[in-house]
């Protein structure tokens, strides 16, 4: 069956004309699940009986049921496991930062991309995320939270390029007028590198920010760290994001997660300002959060700054990601890991 809350104003009218109900119904359905971000069809009061009755029949319709929610007493951050209505667990996270509310969102649950210092694809793939399920994560979170959210990060669970198509229709959906109408430039979508994906993306000419995370300047060392890098060299990767910047104007961000002894090297950073050099970019340095299944230990401090400060004489625009919600559970996918084997 389709799911309601993941069709686009012009799909539900085809859907309307289907069921011989006037094209208005569209609009009044898409309000009331993007604008009112009711739970399912039985809210839908000022449709008929009848209408609301075939909703419910022959038509799926996403809502989150938050299953475990964290405030970080430090900094506000919250962390949430929200549960799908086939029972998978999902998480999602919301930052309090100067600008504004900032969610940061799974794509998919679980990841097949087996990134080394991931917790998240420890299982594997189980299954894409809908459309509606990527906006759910952000609606639920605006109604527990009372406040608006304003920046989106896809930089949770799952590789979103290996979920395009529902990305995309996410990206339509969450800056629809009639709906949320989010900015893209309040998105950021980050990649481990999927090469032929960057360059469709940069074809859609979007507004969204895209970062891509590199995390070693070599082949070599990439590749220890990252299996997608078997698959697509550094040169093609990069090359692939120069792409995505001319065709869209938008900076590039390179990621790159410092893991002790292994890619935070003077050399490493030298490396890395070889290949950035003269690129209107902006490098983001993540002291690597370390899981308990890997070996792959954080930097001091005074090290990443070290790190940072090579980048800088060379003329690279880079930042260290400052930590949030320490005092609660930490790396990405480590909480919906802990919240599935305590079943
Ligand atoms: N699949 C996408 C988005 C999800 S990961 C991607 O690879 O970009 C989001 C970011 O968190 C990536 O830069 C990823 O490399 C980083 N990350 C994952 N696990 C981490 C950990 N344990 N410590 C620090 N960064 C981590």
């Amino acid at each position: 069956m389709k799911d309601l809350r993941s069709l686009t104003i012009e799909e539900l009218q085809e859907e309307m004309k289907a069921l011989g109900q006037p094209a208005f119904r569209a609009v009044q359905i898409f309000d009331w699940l993007h604008g009112k971000k009711v739970s399912g069809p039985d809210a839908m009061r000022n449709l008929p009986l009848s209408l609301r009755e075939t909703l419910r029949q022959s038509y799926d319709c996403t809502y989150l049921r938050m299953e475990l929610r964290l405030i970080s007493k430090e900094d506000g951050t919250r962390k949430y496991v929200f549960e799908l209505q086939d029972g998978n667990v999902i998480e999602s996270v919301l930052m309090k930062y100067d600008y504004g509310n900032t969610v940061c969102i799974s794509s998919q649950v679980g990841c097949r991309m087996g990134c080394r210092f991931c917790a998240s694809t420890l299982d594997g793939l189980a299954r894409d995320l809908l459309p509606g399920e990527m906006l759910e994560q952000i609606y639920r979170i605006e109604e527990d939270l009372g406040e608006k959210v304003s920046h989106i990060v896809v930089m949770g669970t799952g590789e979103p390029l290996d979920n395009l198509e529902n990305l995309l229709r996410f990206l339509d959906l969450i800056t629809h007028p009639k709906g949320k109408n989010l900015s893209e430039r309040n998105i950021t979508v980050s990649t481990c590198g999927l090469v032929p994906q960057i360059r469709k993306l940069a074809q859609e000419k979007r507004q969204i920010t895209l970062a891509l995370s590199l995390h070693a300047a070599r082949d070599e060392l990439r590749q220890s760290m990252m299996p997608v890098a078997h698959r697509y060299s550094v040169a093609e990767t990069v090359a692939a994001c120069d792409e995505y910047f001319s065709l869209t104007g938008r900076r590039m961000s390179y990621e790159y997660s410092l893991v002790k002894g292994v890619n935070d090297g003077d050399s490493d950073a030298e490396d890395l300002s070889a290949l950035l050099k003269g690129k209107n970019c902006h490098v983001n340095l993540i002291p690597v959060n370390p899981i308990r299944e890997r070996d792959y230990q954080t930097p001091d401090r005074e090290h990443a700054v070290r790190f940072q400060k090579i980048l800088e004489k060379n003329g690279i625009n880079a930042t260290i990601r400052r930590k949030m919600g320490a005092d609660i559970e930490s790396a990405c996918g480590q909480l919906r890991r802990r919240f599935k084997t305590q079943e």
